[in-house]
């Protein structure tokens, strides 16, 4: 039993994936832990993430998890170190939680249950004694560089170590709307400006708006930088159009590779086809031509694309619709080929951080050392999750920094 007296109180501010792992371990590393959660439910994100299944982790080693996270991602080597992807996913296997992995590594609950993994959580903290309050935090108390307690209402609470876990500033109904960001300035930190990544983009023109609710399998998507015709990112995958331009897993992947994207900076390209070579779809086209030699062009494209992108594949190649098909010359099919393995969208910007599946920026992490997630500037101050100024690409690496830099975190905290 430990003395009272000796006991540390420890307040974890949020109760997402970071707040709920830091809460457990300081209580598991002997802390007397307060965990605040300002939503009725803990984990309100966490329920919704990776469609509501939950990918949990990525089952690959440091190397390859580092080359997923774009900024920033050396400050995470001591954190995956203390806890791993490994150790992610042996820590829910232990609450009772099986789990699978699918195509690209991507670790989920076996239930394909997101709901599994925060019951999971709760448990975990609960059985560790942490004191779980639905209240929502107004402030930091700070003393003589030191974190003294938290602002609650009226009222400062007194602890020895203070952990900020409130997330990002996306998707702000699941709680995550920026508070924590206003602790850290409180307390002298330097924020480097929000920005969404893993967001749908917007694009120039009416075309993407003309396909509205059209979702492209099986496509690659490349971003090209016009200033230097570089392609930098290229993926296969699934898109979708919308109103106001596309969205989907390969436009939100492709989304965290252009944090400059502005009108013309880049350029997406869609290869519809990209099982085949030119040399194959132009034979596949004369073959498919050949038996609608009567009709006209528009009408002789059912087999090759979907409906809604019949007419603007039309006129981005520049062929007349009514033109009979068997008066289609060579360079005109060409012509079509090259439309097909390159149909070019035109983004102008990204979507709100309200839809961002991620905020980019936060708590500067020169400020934070590395080894424990304590501020360099508030001794028994310290940051876990999302607010820091690291994030990731899709595939279960977000979820694995919230954990891996709250079990720091807590242990730390607990000392
Ligand atoms: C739609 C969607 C799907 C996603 N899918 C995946 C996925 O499959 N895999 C993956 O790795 N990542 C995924 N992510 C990203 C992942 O959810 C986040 O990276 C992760 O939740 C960050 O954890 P966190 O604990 O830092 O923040 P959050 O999970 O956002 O938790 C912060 C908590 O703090 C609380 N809070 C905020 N302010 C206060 C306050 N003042 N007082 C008290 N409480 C407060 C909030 O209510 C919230 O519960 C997804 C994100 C979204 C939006």
């Amino acid at each position: 039993m430990l003395d009272e007296i000796t006991q540390r109180k420890v307040a974890v501010i949020g109760g997402g994936a970071a707040g709920m792992m830091a809460a457990a371990t300081a209580a598991e590393y002997g802390a007397a832990v307060t965990l605040y959660e300002r939503n009725d439910r803990f984990g309100k994100k966490l329920r919704i993430t990776g469609k509501g299944r939950c990918n949990v982790t990525n089952d690959c080693n440091m190397e390859e998890f580092l080359a997923n996270v774009p900024r920033n991602p050396r400050f995470l080597y001591a954190a995956l170190s203390a806890f791993s992807t490994e150790d992610t996913k042996a820590h829910f296997e232990a609450l009772g939680v099986p789990l699978k992995t699918e195509r690209g590594r991507r670790v989920f609950p076996v239930s394909d249950k997101a709901a599994d993994i925060v019951s999971a959580m709760e448990r975990y903290c609960r059985d560790l004694g942490v004191n779980m309050v639905n209240r929502r935090v107004t402030g930091l108390s700070i003393e003589d560089g030191c974190a003294r307690g938290v602002r609650v209402g009226q009222m400062t609470e007194e602890y020895d170590a203070v952990i900020v876990c409130t997330g990002g500033r996306s998707y702000p109904l699941t709680g995550s709307d920026g508070d924590g960001y206003r602790f850290a300035q409180q307390a002298g930190h330097t924020l480097i400006p929000l920005r969404p990544s893993l967001v749908p983009i917007v694009c120039a023109g009416n075309a993407c708006s003309r396909m509205q609710g059209l979702s492209l399998k099986n496509v690659t998507l490349r971003m090209v930088d016009t200033k230097n015709g570089k392609t930098v990112y290229e993926e296969f995958g699934e898109m979708m159009f919308t109103h106001f331009g596309i969205t989907g897993p390969l436009v939100l992947s492709a989304s965290a590779h252009v944090p400059d994207l502005a009108p013309g900076r880049y350029e997406a390209q869609i290869d519809l086809k990209p099982a085949l070579d030119e040399k194959t779809l132009h034979d596949r086209i004369l073959s498919d031509f050949a038996k609608e030699i009567n009709k006209n062009f528009e009408n002789a494209l059912d087999a090759l694309l979907p409906r809604k992108m019949i007419p603007l594949v039309i006129e981005a190649s520049g062929i007349d619709p009514y033109k009979k098909v068997h008066s289609i010359t060579r360079e005109e099919r060409g012509a079509l080929v090259q439309t097909l393995k390159c149909f070019r969208v035109n983004p102008t910007g990204f979507r709100p951080i309200d839809e961002a599946i991620i905020t980019s920026g936060g708590v500067s992490v020169k400020e934070v050392s590395p080894k424990t997630m304590e501020s360099k500037l508030v001794s028994g101050l310290y940051f876990a999750g999302e607010i820091l100024d690291v994030d990731a690409y899709t595939g279960g690496y977000n979820l694995q920094i919230a954990f891996s830099t709250a079990r720091l975190a807590g242990m730390h905290a607990a000392e």
